[in-house]
């Protein structure tokens, strides 16, 4: 199946507007699959690390939840599907409240981020990075400083979003610090592993493999897991929905991550996107699984 799919890397290129972004090599392909067991399934480029990009968007999400309870978080970020680029500005603008509709796009991204708990951006990135060590009992993650230093130099569109935001009365605070924060949220470092061990515990209602540590509250996890569903693969995520049916949320660098509730958690890595910025080779790849092992929700 890996190498089916990877014969559809050369249909798209390596995002290349976070110039540290184009350095990945586009015929990369990589799959761990997770289901609870001491064991990752691996296949492919496994051992290669990336950054999570917008997946971080859903561990973010979980942890200003917990942080602030749903209400608050709501009051500030909508939860419906927008059939518009990530990166877009447009409905800021013409939506009324100004919140912006969901926090899987970048200007809900940015609202979840201010709310996390910290004293510093250090603090609040500390704070993510121990749950998602704690998600992969992995101690060694951390952030590519290269990438996220690079994003934040060239961070000129979610500038305007997070300073849109602030005129609003959406977010307050010093808008420079708030980027510290998410370009390197961004740039959390891990490998396909990794991933799988993050959609496993998502799967599992936050349980880790040890059944009975919680390390997020059901109902967090059901939550993002839904987010996933209609907005993780962003303007794609109905057809998506339609011919994989597994929750998950992809990032520019080529990763994704599923959550095939109750079961599995996979991790993908194909840094070749498409015009939506999805991986057109992870995408195959999560089709094929789909349709073999049935792994649809639907
Ligand atoms: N860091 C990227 C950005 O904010 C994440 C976007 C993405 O992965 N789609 O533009």
């Amino acid at each position: 199946m890996v190498i089916e799919a990877k014969k559809h890397t050369n249909k798209g290129k390596v995002a290349d507007y976070i110039p540290a972004l184009k350095e990945a090599n586009p015929s990369v392909l990589a799959l761990s699959i997770f289901d609870g067991a001491e064991f990752c399934f691996t296949a492919g480029d496994s051992q290669e690390l990336f950054t999570l990009q917008s997946i971080s968007k859903v561990l973010a999400l979980a942890l200003a939840i917990i942080d602030c309870g749903e209400d608050e978080v709501f009051s500030k970020v909508g939860m419906e599907p927008t059939g518009d680029p990530f990166n877009s500005i447009s409905r800021l603008e013409t939506q009324v409240p100004n919140k912006p509709l969901n926090p899987m796009i970048n200007a809900g991204a940015l609202v979840v981020s201010y709310l996390i708990k910290g004293d510093s951006p250090e603090h609040k990135l500390e704070r993510l990075l121990e749950l998602i060590r704690k998600m992969t009992g992995n101690d060694t993650i951390s952030y590519n400083k290269e990438v996220a230093s690079s994003e934040y130099l060239s961070a000129d569109l979610n500038r305007a979003l997070a300073y849109f935001l602030k005129q609003h009365h959406i977010i307050e605070g010093e808008i420079e610090d708030l980027l510290q924060y998410y370009t390197k949220q961004c740039a959390i470092e891990l490998t396909c592993h990794d991933l799988a061990k993050i959609g496993f515990v998502i799967a599992n209602e936050g349980k880790g493999f040890d059944r009975n540590e919680i390390i997020i509250p059901v109902k967090v996890a059901r939550l993002v897991k839904t987010f996933m569903v209609t907005c993780g693969m962003y303007n794609a995520s109905g057809e998506f929905a339609i011919k994989v049916g597994i929750p998950a949320k992809s990032g520019v660098s080529g990763g994704i991550l599923g959550a095939v509730p109750n079961r599995l958690g996979i991790g993908i890595y194909g840094p070749s996107l498409d015009e939506k910025g999805n991986s057109v080779a992870g995408m195959k790849l999560l089709e094929l699984l789909s349709d073999s092992f049935e792994l649809s929700i639907f």
